[in-house]
């Protein structure tokens, strides 16, 4: 069982979403790096700009099989000779619907002409799939005979696409197994029904052995089958070994971070929540049993276990907390930090590392020195190129940086990353934005993480002012970054 990643091609016509080329390399060698077979790199026919791009994923000479998308017409295969491909998805209309309306054609027509565009492309050397676009609602007889024509003309494979994700197991079987039956097929499954997963394993189990998947199963409407979540059923339940499971989760954040599209947190394998525990019963149970409350370990694609704090949050989940930075309490003391989180998140707040230290230094008694602060941080944009500059006191002296970015909030954040530069590998991780409230006078919470050395913390501030709240947030994560955790001596009881 192999895969067909189509991240690139299906994936990025999902609605806003544009990769530049160098963005296409770096997902295309991620894709090869994690042992993916074949690789749609984009539709050849588009432009000029997008067979460049495909040229340049073709250069990185992978170990996986690139391909182009062709619809089937000759000029739309020579496109795909000219980027250098090794194949081409050759497009074929195979329901009524796609013969007569969009093509104006008939099935004969279709037939005799796949037949031709099969054997000039095997002439010039490519590797040929032919989709039967709309298969899932074509007509059976003449999605077999395609298949007999295909294979006849010399076709490496075929392919059953579900295009608008409207199929149910027992169809997609019953297609899946009348197209096997010529030669190796392929499954192209969409989620509309949330049925993606299904298929593509209803699909595998009648006689496919390539699925099409589009990673964190980005792509037209509700999106393609996800390659991860396809290749952890596939291990997990049936013990079948595709790609290298541990690269998932970092595929996973490839692809978020050059698409713009971070998939939901609660999404299967990659989304922020898969490997997450908040209640206090399932951390609790966690953290006496990994296994409890996981179906696999978080290793497997590449993750580590997080425990949230929440409304939820027991005393086993905010000690465990509390230890990844090295703060002890008491029992008594743990009583309280536990109270404090949950109402804190009562009011609605997410409550960061920053808040929960804060709150055990509050508990503990504990006196913190800042030994970061922010003093000032102006930025400018308009017609002039956007700049940014800050004063902070470290450690009482006084320490200058300024950047310049796309826009206040990008050259704000290049004026604190200049002046992090003395802080050793301090370095920003994440950084999320949300409006608090709608309107012009929003207000807006942004939340970094920031790593140094094997800490991290996460930190959240909101202001009004979107600069003045990204600039804050990430001092104050500096700061907690450099100052020792507040260790409260261990008492008796404890
Ligand atoms: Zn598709």
């Amino acid at each position: 069982m192999r895969f067909l990643d189509t991240t690139l091609r299906d994936g990025e016509q999902a609605p806003g979403v544009s990769m530049t080329p160098d963005e296409k390399v770096e997902v295309a060698r991620a894709l090869d790096s994690a042992g993916v077979s074949f690789i749609e790199a984009g539709s050849a026919c588009t432009g000029e700009g997008e067979r460049e791009t495909i040229s340049e994923v073709t250069a990185q000479k992978l170990d996986a099989t690139v391909t182009s998308f062709a619809r089937g017409i000759q000029r739309d295969i020579d496109h795909a000779l000219d980027c250098g491909v090794d194949g081409v998805n050759l497009v074929v209309p195979a329901s009524d619907r796609h013969v007569e309306t969009k093509v104006g054609s008939s099935h004969e027509e279709v037939l005799d002409r796949t037949a031709d565009l099969v054997a000039y492309a095997k002439d010039h050397g490519l590797w040929v799939e032919v989709i039967g676009e709309d298969g899932s609602r074509a007509d059976l007889d003449y999605l077999d005979r395609l298949a007999a024509a295909s294979f006849d003309a010399g076709a490496d494979r075929v392919c059953y696409a579900d295009t608008v994700g409207h199929a149910g197991p027992e169809r997609t079987a019953e297609v899946v197994g009348v197209l096997a039956e010529h030669g190796p097929t392929s499954a192209h499954t969409h989620d509309d029904l949330g049925l993606g997963v299904t298929n593509a394993l209803a699909a595998i189990n009648a006689g496919a052995d390539l699925v099409h998947a589009t990673v964190n199963g980005i792509g037209e409407r509700a999106g393609n089958v996800a390659l991860e979540e396809v290749a952890m059923a596939l291990k997990h339940v049936y013990d079948v070994d595709t790609v290298d499971t541990t690269q998932l989760y970092r595929l996973g954040e490839v692809v978020a971070r050059t698409t713009g599209m971070r998939p939901a947190p609660n999404k299967a394998v990659t989304g922020e929540n898969a490997f997450a525990h908040e209640s206090g019963i399932h951390t609790d149970g966690t953290l006496k049993d990994d296994r409890m409350y996981e179906p696999y370990p978080p290793e497997q694609v590449g993750r580590e276990r997080r425990i949230v704090l929440g409304k939820h949050t027991g005393r086993a989940g905010a000690r465990a907390a509390l230890s990844e930075h090295d703060v002890e309490v008491t029992d008594e003391e743990l009583g309280r930090v536990v109270e404090r989180v949950k109402e804190m998140a009562g009011r609605g707040k997410r409550v960061t590392d920053a808040d929960l230290l804060a709150v055990a230094e509050d508990v503990t008694d504990h006196e913190r020195d800042r030994r970061v602060e922010l003093l000032e941080v102006t930025a400018t944009s308009g017609s002039s190129v956007p700049s940014a500059a800050i004063r902070l006191d470290v450690d009482g002296e006084e320490v200058v940086a300024s950047g310049t970015g796309s826009g206040p909030v990008d050259s704000a954040v290049s004026a604190v990353k200049s002046a992090v530069k003395d802080f050793g590998d301090a370095h920003l991780k994440s950084y999320h934005v949300d409006a608090v409230t709608g309107g012009t006078d929003a207000v807006v919470t942004v939340e970094v993480t920031m790593a140094r050395e094997d800490r991290e913390v996460t930190v959240a501030h909101s202001d009004a002012d979107i600069t003045r709240a990204s600039v804050t947030a990430m001092v104050d994560a500096l700061d907690r970054l450099l100052t020792e955790s507040p260790r409260a001596t261990p008492t008796a009881d404890d």
